[in-house]
C-alpha cells in the first residue's frame, strides 16, 4: 500500500479531511487538478464563515491550504484520472502516469460550472463572457456587463463588480423571486444593480468581443437587444462525480453522491464530503463533512478514533 487513505480534491473538505486523517493515524495523500482551493477560492467575499466577518475566498482557502500542509502529502496538479477496486483497496491512476495502491478513498471533487447553452455562448468565452467575477472582472471597469443567474453566487458577482467599477452591471433572472438569501438581494439593490426579472438570454452578439445581448421577457416573449461589454454567467454547479461513477458509488438522480451520517458511500471504504455530496454546499459544511470523512477513514485500516 502507498497511502492509507487518499482524499481527491484541495477545497473546504479535502483540507479538512487531510488534516483530521492524519491527525487520527491515517497516513493520507491529498490530490489536486489545480492547485487546490476549488470553487470557494474564486468567490469575491465569504462572509458566513464563523471567525472572518468578511474574508475574500482566496485568502480563507489559502489559510486552509497552509494548514493542511502542516500535515499531508499534497500532490497538486496531480489530476486522478481513473480509479478502480482491487482486492486490498484501490488502485489510482493519475495524469502524471503514477499509479498509487490505497486503502480507501475520499472523494472531495466539488462541482463545476454549469455552462449557459444560448446562441454565441461557446463562441465567445473568454472574449468577454466569463464564469468568474473575482478572475476577470477587472477587465471590466467602467464597462457595461450582465450577470445572468439569480442563486447567491450570481448576487454577490455583481454586487463585486458595482464595486470594482463596472458602470453598469444588470442582473438577469429567469423568474420573477430570486432563490439567493434576502442579505443577498439587499447588498445588490444597495450596490445600484440593475434587475432585469423573467428573463432569459437568447443569444450573445458579437465577433471578436461581446457587444451585446438578446434578452427575451418570457411573459410577452418580446426579444429586445442590449448592449453590454461583457456576460457572467453564474447559473449552479454540476457535481464532479467521474470518480465516483467509476467505483460504481451510488449517485442521487442530480449526480451528487449518495452518503450516510459518517460520510460512507454505497462502496466500502469509499467516502465523500462537501459539495460532491450536494445538500446545502457551504465552506463549513463541506469542512465538517471532510472531518467526518478523515476520521472515519480509520476504520478501513482497523485503526480507531475515540467517539
Ligand atoms: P444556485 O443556488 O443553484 O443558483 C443557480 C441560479 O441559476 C438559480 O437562480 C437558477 O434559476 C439559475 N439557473 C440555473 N440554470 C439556468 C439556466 N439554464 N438559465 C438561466 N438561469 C439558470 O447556484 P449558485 O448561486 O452557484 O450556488 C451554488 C451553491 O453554493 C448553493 O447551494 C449556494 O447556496 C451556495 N453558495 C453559498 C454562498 C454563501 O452562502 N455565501 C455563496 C455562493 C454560493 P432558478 O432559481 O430559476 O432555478
Amino acid at each position: 500500500m502507498d497511502y492509507e487513505c487518499a482524499i481527491i480534491g484541495a477545497g473546504p473538505a479535502g483540507y479538512a479531511a487531510s488534516i483530521y486523517a492524519i491527525r487520527a493515524g491515517v497516513h493520507a495523500v491529498l490530490f489536486d487538478t489545480h492547485a487546490g482551493g476549488g470553487l470557494a477560492s474564486i468567490a469575491p467575499n465569504i462572509e458566513n464563515y464563523p471567525g472572518f466577518r468578511s474574508i475574500p475566498g482566496a485568502d480563507l482557502l489559502e489559510k486552509m491550504k497552509d494548514h493542511a500542509l502542516q500535515y499531508v502529502d499534497f500532490h497538486e496538479y496531480e489530476s486522478i484520472i481513473r480509479v478502480e477496486k482491487t482486492e486490498n483497496g484501490f488502485l489510482l491512476k493519475s495524469n502524471e502516469e503514477n499509479q498509487y495502491e490505497v486503502a480507501s478513498i475520499i472523494i472531495a471533487t466539488g462541482t463545476n460550472h454549469r455552462k449557459l447553452e444560448a446562441e454565441g455562448v461557446s463562441l465567445l468565452e473568454g472574449k468577454g463572457i466569463s464564469y468568474c467575477a473575482t478572475c476577470d472582472g477587472f477587465f471590466f471597469k467602467d464597462k457595461t456587463v450582465a450577470v445572468v443567474g439569480g442563486g447567491n453566487s450570481a448576487l454577490i458577482e455583481s454586487v463585486y463588480l458595482k464595486q470594482i467599477g463596472c458602470k453598469t452591471v444588470y442582473l438577469i433572472h429567469r423568474r420573477d423571486q430570486l432563490r439567493a438569501e434576502d442579505a443577498y438581494e439587499h447588498d445588490a439593490k444597495k450596490a445600484g444593480v440593475e434587475f432585469m426579472m423573467n428573463a432569459i438570454i437568447e443569444k450573445v452578439n458579437g465577433k471578436q468581443q461581446v457587444e451585446s445581448i438578446d434578452i427575451k421577457d418570457i411573459n410577452t416573449d418580446k426579444i429586445r437587444t442590449v448592449p453590454v461589454d461583457g456576460v457572467f454567467i453564474s447559473i449552479g454547479v454540476i457535481p464532479q462525480n467521474e470518480l465516483a461513477k467509476q467505483l460504481g458509488v451510488e449517485l442521487d438522480d442530480q449526480g451528487y453522491i449518495k452518503v450516510d451520517c459518517q460520510m460512507r458511500t454505497s462502496v466500502a471504504h469509499v467516502y465523500a464530503a462537501g459539495d460532491i455530496t450536494g445538500g446545502l454546499r457551504q465552506i463549513i459544511t463541506a469542512a465538517a463533512e471532510g472531518a467526518i470523512a478523515g476520521l472515519i477513514s480509520t476504520e478501513a485500516v482497523g485503526k480507531k478514533y475515540p467517539y
